[in-house]
């Protein structure tokens, strides 16, 4: 049998997460590295709508499991479903994106299966012996640690979104697929799915979010949140903030970043006065493009700023509101 790594494929609207792109493609480049095939798993759903995108960003293989109780994500099913099949086609490890559907599942499977599993890695790799190294931060992003879970297989990673990138598709041939069949009983499914309804993005969790514009202290009292909203909207960005953003109760406690707050990888973030402590910057330093806005040349925040803006955030917020306003109204 061929050994295989295989990606846990999460779609939405008929379309493959780019998340799960992104493993996809950090799992394509240590096959590449060791002789091993990437197979895709889609759960709940048909195969082709995601077979064009999955063969071009690198799966060999897509296994699909139809079953109706797999077609709303709970955590029961999902690891009912999963646990029986790497039971039965015993891949050499599974990757998930660290999303919170990931960060549900990937515990769970692994306690079941009794394996390792590493979460939010940055780097995926091999050593000589064919086992995988995954590398993720501690001491707050300070460092990068290696481990390895080599003794029992399959072996389990979920990848912090946001970091890797997707690497660009290719004409590779379309991958073999395959249906597969598990059993699932329903009366061991703990919740069902009455219904769903689109989050508003003001409401997504901010370690999901590909916008963020985070307000802190400098922002000085709450008859300037109209404003931010304001920017937000026209930014499509998610609001968040310092802890003392929440200690004002200007946001609440899920929409902290930080040490005791959340870590997140958006593609931008803006900080309006927000010095920068430590506290606050190690939840937000893989984030793809940083910009703030101070009036303090000598904060710490411009020191990991891509993008540093010396001013008061009461003069350019409104600016900067106005100006994208005025350029979405052009498109
Ligand atoms: C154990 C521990 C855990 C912690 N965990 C967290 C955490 O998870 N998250 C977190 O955020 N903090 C955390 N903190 C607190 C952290 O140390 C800082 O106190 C906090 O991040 C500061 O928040 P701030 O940047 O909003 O406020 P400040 O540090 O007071 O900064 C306000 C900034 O606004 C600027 N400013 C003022 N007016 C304007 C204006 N009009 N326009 C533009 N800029 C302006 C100022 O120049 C200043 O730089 C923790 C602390 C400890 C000890």
């Amino acid at each position: 049998m061929e050994k295989e790594i295989w990606v846990f494929a999460e779609h939405r609207d008929e379309e493959i997460e780019e998340a799960t792109l992104e493993v996809l493609s950090e799992a394509r480049r240590l096959a590449n590295k060791s002789k091993l095939k990437v197979s895709a798993l889609i759960l709940g759903h048909a195969a082709e709508p995601f077979v064009e995108t999955l063969s071009r960003h690198g799966a060999d293989n897509i296994y699909y499991v139809e079953h109706e109780l797999l077609e709303q994500y709970t955590t029961d099913g999902y690891t009912m479903a999963m646990v029986e099949l790497l039971r039965n086609r015993q891949p050499e490890s599974l990757f998930l994106a660290a999303t919170s559907l990931g960060k549900d599942l990937a515990p769970r499977v692994a306690t079941r299966l009794n394996v390792g599993l590493v979460s939010d890695c940055r780097v995926l790799g091999s050593n000589k012996e064919g086992n995988l190294e995954m590398t993720r931060p501690t001491k707050g992003g300070k460092i990068y640690s290696k481990m390895k879970s080599p003794s029992r297989k399959p072996q389990l990673a979920t990848i912090t979104p946001g970091v890797l990138g997707v690497d660009k598709p290719r004409n590779r041939g379309r991958a073999n697929t395959e249906k597969l069949e598990v059993e699932i009983k329903p009366e061991e499914l703990r919740t069902r799915v009455l219904g769903t309804s689109k989050v508003d993005r003001r409401e997504l969790d901010i370690s999901e979010a590909e916008f963020v514009l985070a307000f802190g202290r400098g922002l000085g009292d709450e008859s300037r949140i109209p404003q931010m909203e304001a920017l937000a909207d026209v930014m499509g960005a998610c609001i968040a903030g310092s802890r003392v953003a929440v200690d004002e109760g200007w946001i609440s406690f899920e929409r902290q970043i930080g040490q005791t707050g959340k870590t997140i990888t958006p593609k931008l973030i803006l900080c309006c006065g927000i010095s920068g402590a430590q506290q606050f910057t190690m939840g937000i330093r893989e984030s793809r493009f940083i910009t703030a806005i101070n009036t303090d040349r000598e904060a710490p925040i411009f020191k990991i700023a891509d993008l540093p803006v010396l001013g008061d955030l009461n003069e350019i917020v409104p600016q900067l509101t106005e100006q994208l306003q005025k350029s979405l109204a052009n498109r």
